[in-house]
């Protein structure tokens, strides 16, 4: 009684909204915490790229949110009910079904993953010297549309490459940006709008439903048509239900419907929001766009009623879909992102604000201020941070941004990111303390963190696979 006295109402409010997760855990796997030396090993051995560890060499792993879920025990029954025919899988159509259903688009194609409903969609619609406009990018969608030979444009709003400006919806398209493309361009030279539901690239950031409603009216003015990269669509809807005006009551399932009912259909990772560890499908209200699909799809994936997955594997999706868009359960995942990078923030290490819906995104440039971009501040971050506490991160600055095709340059983004991205279902919130007690440790130290260069660098999408080497010796990354 004495304790509760001193509470202010608020820290009371807080106490009482204490919440565990909505899961009991029914199957584990154990982890093992390694040695500063043999991470200090790995590390080398790895080129200092974090995607070049042995996954057993790591402690807590949040490279990616990719095809990391844990599965339900439905979606474990489900997969005991894979159809396995070559074509007209009952499990095909059951996922077909679920997709009219939750996200409201009439024609169905899987793909093995995201980037194969990207290919199929680029490849249809792209022609060379086209522009394709969207809210940021994503690394491997652009590289099919580019490979396709659009160009793409950046037209989210201003806000999104500044990583402290506390806007609520940092994924927004630019109105102005697009409709001053459309004019210069042309609608005939822009075969379609990406739209990116939430933005990986500016920190997991929404879109809001107003924003949706008006980039819709501007798309149909012109004839444009609207493609979401759907693959977090359950977080934006959740997190339009916490910021945007008049939202709050409404079930993310309903606010997800209206979402994708302003764009014309959707390509969709399944290894995210749908709560898989592969698969992915293309989505469209197109007949004649899904007719000429099918016709890629055998060619590239699979026969189009199956698409490069097993039965089981359409199932186990098809049961997560249902599963993504439960308020309780985006309650939890989306605010144990937030417990994380809470912390972080009363720490005063800098992140990227307001908190998206799957990751934590540490701001490199301002952790690391003595180094230049070009010394890779946010790759020599993560690999401090595998060293240090065998956390894995990923970077999200000038290494994944790759090169300008036409000059040969490093694209110097503005925002130079660690991600820290969490796996849904895998973690309890104690792996999150965890986490944030070695940055906030690491932070302390910053200033011995030396920069980076390449040893090799590949010419597409260099992040997976090139490898660097510390500018000078240091204790956190050893001698160089
Ligand atoms: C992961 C991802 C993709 C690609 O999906 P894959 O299943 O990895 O091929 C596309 N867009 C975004 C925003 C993603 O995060």
């Amino acid at each position: 009684m004495i304790a509760l006295f001193n509470l202010t109402s608020l820290e009371v409010q807080c106490m009482e909204q204490i919440r565990a997760e909505p899961y009991r855990i029914k199957m584990v796997e154990p982890i093992k915490q390694t040695t500063r030396e043999e991470r200090l090993r790995a590390i080398r051995e790895a080129g200092y790229n974090t995607f070049l560890l042995k996954s057993e060499d790591v402690y807590i792993d949040l490279l990616t949110d990719s095809g990391t879920s844990a599965m339900s025990d439905r979606q474990w029954a489900a997969m005991m009910l894979g159809d396995e025919a070559y074509s007209g899988s009952r499990n095909f159509y059951h996922l077909v079904e679920t997709v009219r259903e939750i996200y409201g688009f009439r024609y169905v194609i899987p793909t093995h993953q995201g980037r194969g409903a990207e290919h199929i969609l680029a490849t249809l619609l792209i022609k060379p010297r086209d522009y394709v406009p969207w809210n940021m990018y994503f690394t491997t969608t652009r590289a099919h549309q580019e490979r396709a030979g659009g160009q793409f444009v950046d037209v989210i709003i201003d806000e999104a490459h500044d990583p402290a400006a506390e806007h609520p919806f940092k994924g927004n398209v630019d109105l102005d940006k697009l409709e001053n493309l459309i004019k210069k361009v042309g609608p005939d030279k822009i075969p379609y709008l990406s739209l990116a539901v939430t933005v990986n690239m500016a920190g997991g950031q929404p879109v809001s439903l107003e924003n949706l409603r008006k980039t819709r009216e501007l798309c149909s003015r012109y004839g444009i048509p609207i493609y979401f990269d759907a693959t977090r669509c359950a977080e934006n809807a959740y997190l339009i239900q916490q910021r945007e005006e008049g939202q709050r009551h409404r079930p993310v399932r309903e606010i997800l419907r209206e979402m994708m009912s302003y764009g014309d259909g959707c390509t969709m990772s399944g290894k995210k929001d749908c709560l898989v560890n592969i698969g992915g499908f293309l989505a469209t209200n197109d007949r004649e766009l899904y007719e000429r699909a099918t016709e890629i799809v055998t060619l590239f994936e699979g026969f189009p009623t199956y698409g490069g997955l097993a039965g089981r594997d359409m199932e186990a999706m098809a049961v997560g879909i249902r599963e993504m868009v439960d308020d309780a359960y985006l309650a939890h995942r989306v605010g144990q992102v937030a417990y994380l990078g809470q912390q972080l923030i009363d720490a005063g290490v800098p992140i990227v604000r307001p908190i998206g819906g799957h990751a934590v995104f540490l701001d490199a440039r301002a952790f690391l201020p003595h180094l230049s971009q070009d010394q890779l501040p946010a790759q020599a971050l993560a690999a401090a941070l595998y060293v240090e506490s065998g956390v894995r991160a990923m970077e999200r600055g000038i290494v994944s941004a790759g090169r300008d095709p036409k000059t040969g340059d490093h694209r110097y983004p503005k925002l130079e990111l660690v991600r820290l991205t969490i796996p849904r279902r895998v973690y309890t919130d104690r792996h999150m303390d965890v986490v944030a007690q070695a940055v906030v440790n690491l932070h302390r130290e910053a200033e011995d963190i030396p920069g980076l260069e390449f040893v090799y660098e590949p010419a597409t999408l260099r992040f997976f696979t090139a490898r660097f080497r510390p500018l000078r010796d240091s204790r956190i990354l050893g001698p160089r």
